[in-house]
């Protein structure tokens, strides 16, 4: 039986479009919709297995990832959004009545992805967006519940989609995420 990690991923990861200027997001409730521009592609786009990020029900995995904060506008119902938890790092903003997060904030400036908000693609209707280009937090998905026995197979199957697993964010983001903290502490000159 094939692992199902996320709907956009498990027939194989679509192309970006040249030049694409992003799209709206549309949470699932049927009659008022929370609407969010974004006017951006998007950026560092993955698979994600904590147990914080919102997927869709039944995958394994959600999809997320960065977007400018001035590229993100509530356009319409903003009146339906309230944040998940608002001492987390990354404020999730979620529509009350449906629950999709519609988007993810950082407030502490320190923080060094502060001035990134967090989007799930999937919410637009839009094609075009950047496909997710690895997967992070993979054993996290055994606290949501996941097989501890099926690991092996979950980690095969990313890598036969091209997205290769890692148990915390990716290298890259990992030495971002090393960098701001060395330059904070005065350890690297900034
Ligand atoms: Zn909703
Ligand atoms: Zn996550």
């Amino acid at each position: 039986m094939a692992i199902s990690i996320h709907p956009s991923v498990d027939h194989g990861l679509k192309q970006a479009a040249r030049d694409f200027g992003g799209g709206t997001l549309v949470c699932k409730c049927t009659s008022r919709p929370v609407k969010v521009s974004i006017k951006s592609q998007v950026a560092h786009n993955h698979a994600c297995g904590c147990t914080k990020c919102w997927k869709p029900k039944g995958a394994l995995f959600s999809v997320v990832g960065v977007v400018p904060r001035d590229k993100v506008s509530v356009v319409e119902n903003g009146d339906k959004l309230k944040i998940v938890d608002a001492s987390a790092t990354i404020q999730r903003h979620a529509c009350k009545e449906c629950g999709v997060h519609m988007f993810g904030r950082i407030e502490n400036a320190k923080h060094a992805f502060y001035g990134l908000d967090f989007i799930h693609t999937e919410l637009s209707h839009e094609s075009g967006w950047a496909p997710p280009g690895f997967a992070a937090f993979v054993s996290s998905i055994i606290e949501s519940g996941a097989d501890p026995k099926n690991m092996d197979a979950v980690r095969a199957r990313l890598r036969e989609i091209g997205l290769e697993p890692y148990d915390c964010l990716n290298p890259p983001l990992m030495d971002a995420l090393a960098t701001h903290a060395a330059k904070l502490s005065g350890v690297l000159k900034a």
